[in-house]
């Protein structure tokens, strides 16, 4: 069975990980497809910032709830700064149809153990990476694109889970979303350093294979989070390159910026 499945329900087309269905906890990873944006923002832009109407991703927000089964006013944000502070959601983090919310908590991953909470963590090419601790009923998403990886954002989100939850990282579930792979992600060697610094050889974070460095998110996370004492076996990876399947989903790198995020998100059932 593929780790990522790709579903459709009332119009909207998404990914969900089946490691994580026990039937408390939903998963989403959206697509372009099953909103009502357009043109470049075509159509299931989930993002306040990048020119849309608001009421458009208003909208697509409240499909995505519909999807879900989930309380639209209960979709926890914040905002991503390429850092590694994982925050622990409270009420400043809750809203939807406000537009851009103000003093929202600056935090590339968010953690809870309520009920009926959905994190929310937007991308166009960066990975968006999930946990699920069935045993303490914990959940975490984390936004790690190359600067966040490299401070290891993945293992900060299990350490803190493990302190405020009493997460085992063994009882751990993981998945890596859809993210720009080694095929298209060209780099300048100030970025390849960086991979070369924080990871051995044998972890394969840099291919040389190209004319210029490549950067393999990819294996940079399953390292990072294998190392938090995640088992391989709780890992799954969606393994499709949104660069490559640009018509499928938004690319920063595709589009020289000018396109619309995606969301990852994952809630407790009530
Ligand atoms: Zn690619």
């Amino acid at each position: 069975m593929e780790d990522f499945i790709k579903k459709t329900r009332n119009g909207v087309e998404y990914y969900t990980i089946p490691l994580f269905n026990n039937g408390k906890v939903k998963t989403a990873f959206t697509t372009r497809h099953g909103g009502v944006s357009e043109g470049h923002l075509a159509t299931m832009n989930m993002s306040y910032t990048r020119g849309d109407a608001g009421e458009n991703v208003y909208e697509n927000y409240m499909r995505l709830a519909g999807v879900l089964e989930a309380n639209p006013e209960k979709f926890a944000f914040s905002y991503q700064i390429h850092e590694d502070n994982v925050h622990i959601v409270d009420e400043n983090n809750f809203g939807i149809g406000y537009g851009v919310i103000p003093d929202l908590v600056k935090a590339d991953a968010l953690i809870t153990n309520q009920k009926g909470v959905t994190l929310v963590k937007h991308s166009a090419d960066c990975a968006i990476v999930y946990f699920y601790d069935p045993k303490n009923n914990a959940i975490g998403l984390a936004h790690s694109g190359w600067r966040s990886t490299v401070m290891n954002i993945a293992a900060k989100t299990a350490k803190k889970m493990s302190e405020v939850y009493g997460t085992k990282p063994e009882d751990l579930l993981c998945a890596v979303s859809p993210t720009i792979m080694e095929c298209c992600f060209e780099v300048g060697s100030e970025v390849s350093e960086k991979f070369e610094e924080v990871f051995a050889k044998e972890d394969s974070t840099v291919s040389y294979s190209y004319e210029k460095p490549h950067v393999n998110l990819v294996n940079a996370l399953k390292t990072q989070l294998m190392k938090a004492g995640v088992k391989e076996e709780n890992i799954a990876f969606a393994n499709l390159c949104s660069c490559c399947n640009s018509e499928e989903f938004f690319s920063h790198r595709k589009t020289g910026g000018r396109c619309g995020l995606s969301v990852g998100v994952i809630s407790l059932a009530d």
